[in-house]
């Protein structure tokens, strides 16, 4: 890596890991601390639960409150706080919050609760999306009318156009292997021939991510970027089933991004011949007010403006047992990263 981090010259380079596991592993192996000189690495808007927004989050647990709904979440929302309280603490006071590993465990559940109305917390990019859809699709097929889906599904190609449009100086992007698997490394030629970014594809390993690195470095040291893949498992086409199966049920929407705002078709919803499985139509659920939690800067994080260390509540105000925001609580969250793995380089 050196080599190439030395071809370049003196000028730094931002690299930005685009998803929530490549921030864990990073931190995990302690990468940061072994970059070369003027190499530096920052999260992007990879965390399905940090770019949830406020408003999604205050929905989800004004829904939850209905009587006779029950709501079906993966584990890491039920803490993140909204403007009254969480789901986690609408829980404690009565409301049916279930933690389910899957979409389909919650499609288990309205089955096995016919007299409530079991409705899916579906955030999430490429990555899980698929699963929401085919459990829409199993509810469908089995009459399951008591599931539904609140959806805040994210397209990741969308939002790093938005990054690249910004101020944030970016030089490269560390892809995921998982939501790659599924787009393909193709998906991103749009991203080199638009803005003149190397895409480059990694799995999650440590020496998977320097191979990725290694990879960024050499294509801005020879002038000549590419989308391309270090992780074998990723073709260059995705997964065509999969890319069916979200043509099929969903269909691209605006969609509102923790501290971006809204992205222009950067989001999934459900199309209109599923629409009785879209609990936002179903329950009449209002639009909510988007915000930012009071003192967090976890919006500045995912947009690479800013560094878990940057923030004054940082390991005090904020821990893991303790999260006043997403980043802290999500297991796959910048803060959470760098609170567990990487306190000790700061001190
Ligand atoms: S340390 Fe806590 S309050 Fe600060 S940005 Fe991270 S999650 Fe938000």
């Amino acid at each position: 890596m050196a080599e190439y981090r030395r071809a370049i010259g003196s000028r730094r380079i931002h690299v930005m890991e685009v998803c929530g596991t490549h921030t864990m592993a990073i931190a995990r192996a302690g990468l940061r601390a072994m970059l070369p000189a003027g190499l530096k690495l920052t999260s992007g808007p990879g965390c399905p639960v940090c770019v949830t927004d406020q408003s999604y989050m205050d929905q989800a647990i004004e829904l939850s409150r209905r009587s006779g709904v029950m709501t079906a979440t993966y584990g890491d929302m039920i803490r993140v706080p909204g403007r009254n309280g969480s789901l986690g603490e609408a829980r404690s006071a009565g409301a049916k919050v279930e933690i389910v590993v899957s979409a389909d465990k919650a499609v288990d559940l309205a089955k096995a609760n016919p007299s409530m109305q079991v409705v899916f917390l579906a955030v999430g990019f490429e990555t899980t999306t698929p699963a929401t859809g085919l459990a829409v699709l199993r509810a469908q097929r089995e009459g399951v009318t008591n599931f539904s889906v609140l959806t805040a599904h994210k397209l990741v190609l969308p939002a790093l156009a938005a990054l690249l449009s910004s101020d944030i100086r970016i030089d490269g992007f560390l892809m995921p292997g998982h939501v790659s698997v599924i787009l393909g490394y193709g998906a991103y030629e749009g991203i080199v021939r638009d803005y003149g970014k190397p895409c480059v594809v990694a799995g999650f390993d440590a020496m998977q991510i320097v191979k990725g690195l290694r990879e960024i470095l050499r294509e801005l040291a020879a002038g000549e970027p590419r989308a391309c893949t270090v992780y074998p498992t990723v073709h260059r086409e995705g997964n065509p089933h999969a890319l069916k199966l979200l043509e099929d049920v969903f269909t691209p929407c605006d969609a509102r991004w923790r501290a971006i705002g809204v992205i222009p078709k950067s989001g999934l919803t459900l199309k209109d011949e599923f629409a009785a499985f879209d609990a936002a139509k179903k329950f009449d659920l209002p639009e909510m007010e988007s915000y930012e939690l009071p003192g967090c800067r976890c919006g500045e994080i995912i947009t690479g403006r800013s560094e878990p260390f940057d923030c004054p509540l940082f390991g005090r105000r904020c821990t893991p047992r303790d999260p006043v925001g997403p980043c802290m609580v999500s297991s796959e969250g910048a803060c959470a990263a760098a609170y567990k793995y990487e306190r000790v380089r700061k001190t």
